[in-house]
């Protein structure tokens, strides 16, 4: 991978190093393969998705800092992963062929997922972070349950009488490493957000301070377990019903870690 310089002002190409500068909020890195090939308005296309955060309405740019965040592009994919967030060292991995290939939204929904990752890593050094709530939070971050995701729920309903029957697959990191996973979990935070407007950007302010189950009471008024029954009647409740389905485009929809 090539190395990465600082530079001030505008986007610079310097033959497989290239770096990406931000005004305010931090610096931008871009880096990839020397013998790689990726044009100034590719990078120009990531660096300004990330700048994007800055106006999120879900999600502002505070809670992500403003230390240096490096994409790297990496030419050979890992199979079934097409990104991946190291939140502690600020670096999302992209797939180089697929990323500059994507389209802007799904590129977009991804960068937001994986900046989640980022934000969550922050602040927070006595604990970490369940699976379930990293992956549901960034999911939900990211612009929430899709309509195929919608689809995966209800089919997963239809096939699997015990699929959402209790909250055990709180405590199963493998389902939350799945992609059905990512997508129940989502709906976790969107059940928070319907129940008290705002409450999940102050739930990662109190997380901060009080760690995960201290700070959800505090942030929702409610204990996990109750939320966690709560959200399980209104899932079964909204997501069981696979005739209020509707078409989604067909897509494939790039899978994050
Ligand atoms: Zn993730």
């Amino acid at each position: 991978m090539a190395g990465i310089v600082a530079c001030r002002g505008e986007i610079r190409c310097d033959r497989g190093r290239l770096v990406a500068c931000q005004s305010s909020g931090g610096r931008i890195n871009v880096v990839f393969g020397a013998s790689d090939s990726v044009a100034p308005s590719q990078v120009k296309r990531l660096v300004e998705l990330v700048r994007e955060t800055d106006s999120l309405r879900r999600f502002p740019r505070r809670y992500i800092g403003s230390r240096p965040i490096t994409i790297s592009l990496i030419a050979r994919e890992r199979q079934g992963i097409e990104a991946a967030a190291y939140g502690e060292e600020r670096t999302i991995v992209l797939p180089l062929e697929a990323a500059l290939a994507w389209r802007t939204e799904d590129l977009r929904s991804l960068l937001r997922h994986e900046l989640t990752h980022i934000a969550l890593a922050g602040g927070r050094t006595s604990f970490q972070l369940p699976k379930w709530f990293q992956e549901g939070f960034a999911e939900w971050t990211a612009g929430g349950l899709t309509c195929q995701g919608a689809a995966r729920i209800r089919v997963n309903m239809l096939l699997r009488p015990e699929f959402l029957k209790d909250t055990s697959m709180f405590k199963e990191p493998a389902f939350a490493a799945s992609r059905v996973g990512y997508d129940v979990f989502s709906t976790f935070f969107e059940f928070l957000e319907e129940r008290s407007t705002g409450v999940n950007l102050s739930l990662l302010d109190s997380l901060d301070a009080y760690g995960l189950e201290n700070g959800i009471r505090r942030a929702t008024r409610a204990d996990l377990p109750t939320l966690q029954r709560e959200w399980r009647i209104y899932a079964m409740r909204r997501y069981s019903d696979l005739r209020e389905q509707q078409a989604c485009q067909s897509r494939p929809i790039p899978s994050t870690r």
